[in-house]
């Protein structure tokens, strides 16, 4: 069955990017998806799409006539577009089941979908949420949740990075894949270690509050490692995430160069079959 892969993540995080690449690695292995913008303020996508909400909704004009800021524009954009999604899904499925009648059209095996920058508006808003579970309830669904691995590199905005992507598997109720993007600045090992050996990442607390790094602050701030009050939360705060991190697919890729990308697609079949089994069956309980 096809699947579909939902890009979220923090602005700059390199989705727009990363769906240019898988993209493109798709079209290499003759399997070209199904693509859909979802990002009413993007500039240029550097690909094709078959949807784009910039077709059916300008953006600028939005925010003019609604009298509304830059969130405030991609939020109203996201729901004039959601009332669209009854047709999005027909046509979904017309081009993801074979037709008799057209033997020659492949149908198609990928759904791929770009999110606003601003990953708050999306995930937080009732659009998003209707978008989201429309998709769901039609094609299993995975979240690819894209990390910029060099910007994620000290304790503590690793740790924050986390705490985020856990309330969003939490919302959505999706299988999550995490993407550790931009391996060619910056290796993801470090953060695979810290995801499967909680000694390590206390080691990682211990070094950077004697270097006085802790939190990004010059000096030090005296609240790092094992002692003071962020340390002793941290702690605590990753023996939590143990549990979550058992839920995740890991994988380190550069979207610029293309590494990691057959890893990816691995995770991905991994977790279309873990959507049939454990994730489905809860959105059907709830419906
Ligand atoms: P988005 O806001 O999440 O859609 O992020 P973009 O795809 O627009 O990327 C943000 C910035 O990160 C751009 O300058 C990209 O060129 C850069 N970028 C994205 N992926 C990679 C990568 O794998 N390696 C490096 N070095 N830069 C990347
Ligand atoms: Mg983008």
């Amino acid at each position: 069955p096809p699947v579909a892969i939902v890009c979220v993540g923090m602005a700059g995080s390199g989705k727009t990017t990363f769906m240019q690449r898988i993209n493109s690695h798709l079209h290499s292995q003759k399997e070209p998806p199904y693509v859909i913008n979802l990002d009413p303020a993007v500039r240029n996508v550097p690909f094709d799409s078959n949807i784009d909400i910039r077709d059916s909704v300008n953006y600028k004009e939005v925010m003019k006539s609604y009298n509304l800021g830059p969130n405030g524009g991609i939020l109203t954009s996201l729901n004039l577009f959601a009332t669209k999604i009854d047709q999005i899904l027909n046509l979904l499925e017309k081009r993801t089941t074979p037709d008799p009648a057209k033997p020659e059209i492949k149908p198609i095996k990928n759904i791929l979908v770009d999110t606003p920058g601003q990953i708050e508006v999306f995930v937080w808003s009732a659009s998003g949420s209707i978008l989201l579970d429309s998709l769901a309830s039609t094609f299993p669904t995975v979240i690819a949740y894209i990390i910029d691995t060099p910007r994620t590199a000290s304790t503590s905005t690793f740790m924050s990075n986390m705490l985020y992507a856990c309330s969003i598997l939490y919302k959505t109720k999706l299988p999550m894949i995490l993407v550790f993007n931009k391996t060619d600045v910056k290796d993801a090992e470090f953060a695979k270690e810290w995801m499967t050996d909680f000694e390590a990442f206390q080691a990682a607390l211990k070094v950077e509050e004697e270097e006085g790094s802790f939190g990004g602050m010059e000096g030090g701030n005296g609240m790092g490692g094992g002692s003071g009050y962020m340390g002793s939360l941290l702690n605590s705060m990753s023996l939590m995430l143990e549990e979550f991190y058992s839920h995740l697919s890991v994988v380190g890729v550069s979207s610029m160069t293309g590494a990691g990308i057959n890893e990816f697609f691995e995770a991905v079949g991994e977790k279309a079959q873990e959507f049939e089994r454990d994730y489905k069956p809860e959105l059907e309980r709830k419906r």
